[in-house]
């Protein structure tokens, strides 16, 4: 029997397949656009009200603690607490997509400055440690400074990304252990980050990297989360001239290690100015 004229790869034929391929490509190419420009979007408009929503939570309990005929009762606290919780928790959530957008359409830029690496993953641990009593974080540093020139905000981003998984999957609690060492020869500043948590399947660890990608144990333990925060690590640790990695073993912990460049101009200027 013969084959349906669309089928026959004559020649005439062989142009229209190419035409419609072009063609399907050209529509989900369009696509892909038009779903990153409603998220771009989405994200901008939703950015600002959130942030007001969770500041005024903030400035709510912290009046009601320091100032005299604001205090709140017991069930007024506990649901402005949760309004705080969810409107951060959202506030982080666009402002991943943002970056993710920012970055896949070429907008999205470093801004360095010499900062101590030191001081900043110290703050960085006090802070996180303040959100849990069921973990204890230890910090381990053999210098007292290490100045590199980094964008800071960006730094606490990542040291905030993988101290809250640290906690978030170690849900019986344990210790979170911080290391961060400076590598003369290399000038690099190398971190480590070990938790005892549930760990991450084999199944996961080749992809661990790529936008939405969870672990399986955490999906079925009904761990909330967006499979962002690894990829953005990742973009910002490579676009500084680093390096990440992870080992774990589901059921034992987790230790991702990252790197960074500490030029040896930044010794020299470590004055807070911009080079
Ligand atoms: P999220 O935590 O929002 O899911 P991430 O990109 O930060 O997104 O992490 C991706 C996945 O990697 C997580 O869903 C989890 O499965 C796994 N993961 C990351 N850090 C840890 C950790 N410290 N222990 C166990 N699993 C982890």
């Amino acid at each position: 029997p013969s084959l349906p004229q669309e089928m026959t790869l004559g020649p005439a034929s062989a142009e229209r397949v190419v035409l419609v391929v072009y063609r399907n490509v050209r529509a989900l190419k369009e696509a892909e656009e038009l779903k990153d420009q409603f998220i771009s979007l989405a994200t901008h408009e939703l950015r600002t009200p959130v942030t007001i929503i969770a500041g005024y939570a903030d400035r709510l309990l912290s009046r009601a603690a320091q100032e005299k005929g604001h205090a709140l009762d017991e069930w007024q606290r506990e649901k402005v607490q949760q309004m705080k919780h969810a409107s951060w928790h959202l506030a982080n959530l666009t402002g991943e997509l943002l970056d993710v957008t920012r970055m896949q359409a070429g907008q999205f830029q470093l801004e360095r400055r010499p900062t101590d690496l030191v001081a900043l993953t110290r703050q960085e641990i006090e802070r996180l440690q303040a959100t849990t009593d069921k973990h204890q974080l230890a910090f381990h540093t053999t210098v007292a400074q290490l100045w590199a020139l980094v964008d800071a905000f960006r730094i606490e981003q990542i040291l905030s990304n993988l101290l809250s998984n640290a906690i978030k999957y170690s849900p019986g609690g344990g210790l979170i252990e911080v290391t961060l060492e400076e590598h003369k020869d290399t000038h690099e500043a190398h971190f480590r980050i070990r938790d005892q948590g549930m760990g991450i399947p084999h199944a996961q660890q080749a992809h661990l990297f790529g936008r939405f990608v969870r672990g399986e144990n955490v999906r079925i333990a009904g761990i909330r989360g967006t499979g962002l925060g690894l990829y953005l690590c990742r973009e910002l640790i490579e676009r500084h001239g680093g390096h990440i990695s992870f080992e774990s073993e589901e059921g034992v912990g987790s230790t991702f290690f990252f790197s960074l460049p500490c030029t040896e101009a930044v010794y020299r200027n470590s004055s807070g100015k911009a080079l």
